[in-house]
């Protein structure tokens, strides 16, 4: 099957803003992206394509790299742009067969990947938290123990592995088992993502090569130093939203401040909404949008930061289409036109 979107303007990429678009998908990937007509003979699709003429703005689909999904709703996720999600925290016996299930056509939701349950130190967060089911925390023993959980986690097929190193909560693994965990899950290819909260837990992440920090600091004022080394070493999962749910808070501006200077030293921003923990929207979150945006991302930037991957040959055939341009104005992320995933129309209008 050969879905061809047309559309007067696309935005494929970092860079590629491009008029009077053409993207061909087939098998679930794109085949070309580009100025209509510019594909050649050779990629000519065979038989009768579905061709998709939009009045709008097509880009690459979003990605929420921070979600619960099981505490949400996936049908709605979907429809409102998210085509695939990661996972931070769930029981694995639940969770990876759901991403396992996800890879079908007949799943009605975005592609899940998952880190499975989050690594913690006896009674630490979130093992006593009411959100979180029995199997959410995964209580660490030692170095060992830390070491055979990563590559049973790997076996499962972990796209992630979480760490809690929420010293507000209880106890965190110990620098052993949290430097056990690095090495493993660094020969295994696997991310390393911590929920660092309380002081000095961030530099704690930075000392044991931790990759990733699943939300923006916001306990703390980082040091400028702090800032400089993760900004080399480390990305960061944007999830500012729970910070503010639309309002001023303290918590907020610790983290928009962190967040400021972590991107203007050339870190990695990710958008990521921690969907699930409480009132946050299904699907494309416009205040994370404007949040990116306050902590100094460009409006590209910003969607950069959302996007699963660029429209080319070979991506995934997940894309969007809005009524007008989220790069004039990032309130257009609400007015979705057009969901595809995996070369499948999920929603036209
Ligand atoms: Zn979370």
């Amino acid at each position: 099957m050969t879905l061809v979107v047309r559309a007067p303007q696309a935005w494929l990429g970092p860079g590629r803003l491009v008029r009077d678009a053409e993207i061909v998908c087939e098998g679930g990937e794109i085949v070309a992206a580009g100025p209509r007509g510019s594909r050649g003979s050779r990629s000519a699709p065979a038989g009768e394509p579905e061709v998709l003429e939009i009045d709008g703005f097509v880009m690459p689909a979003a990605a929420d790299r921070h979600v619960h999904i099981a505490l949400s709703d996936p049908a709605s996720v979907l429809l409102r742009g998210v085509t695939a999600v990661r996972d931070l925290a769930w029981p694995p016996e639940r969770i990876f067969p759901l991403a396992d299930a996800s890879e079908l056509p007949t799943y009605t939701g975005p592609l899940v990947r998952a880190a499975g349950p989050m690594l913690t130190g006896p009674g630490g967060y979130p093992t006593q938290d009411g959100w979180a089911p029995p199997g959410t925390g995964r209580e660490l023993r030692g170095p060992d123990d830390a070491r055979a959980v990563v590559k049973e986690l790997a076996s499962l097929g972990a796209a992630a592995i979480k760490v809690s190193l929420n010293a507000e909560a209880g106890p965190t693994p110990s620098d052993g088992e949290l430097a056990a965990i690095c090495e493993v899950a660094h020969e295994l290819d696997l991310p390393v993502t911590a929920h660092a909260q309380g002081r000095g837990e961030v530099e704690r992440a930075l000392g044991a090569g931790v990759d990733e920090l699943a939300h923006t600091p916001w306990t703390e004022r980082l040091s400028d130093d702090v800032v400089q080394t993760a900004a080399k070493r480390m990305r960061i999962v944007s999830t500012l939203d729970i910070l503010s749910r639309g309002r001023d808070t303290p918590e907020i501006r610790i983290a928009l401040d962190n967040l400021r200077r972590f991107h203007a030293a050339g870190g990695a921003v990710i958008y990521g909404t921690d969907l699930g923990n409480g009132a946050i929207p299904p699907g494309i979150h416009v205040r994370e949008a404007l949040l990116l945006a306050e902590a100094g991302l460009e409006f590209e930037e910003v969607l950069e930061a959302m996007v699963r991957a660029p429209l080319e040959p070979g991506a995934p055939a997940d894309l969007l289409a809005f009524a007008r341009s989220p790069l004039d104005d990032l309130g257009a992320l609400d007015d979705l036109r057009l969901v595809v995933r995996a070369g499948a129309v999920v929603l036209l209008r």
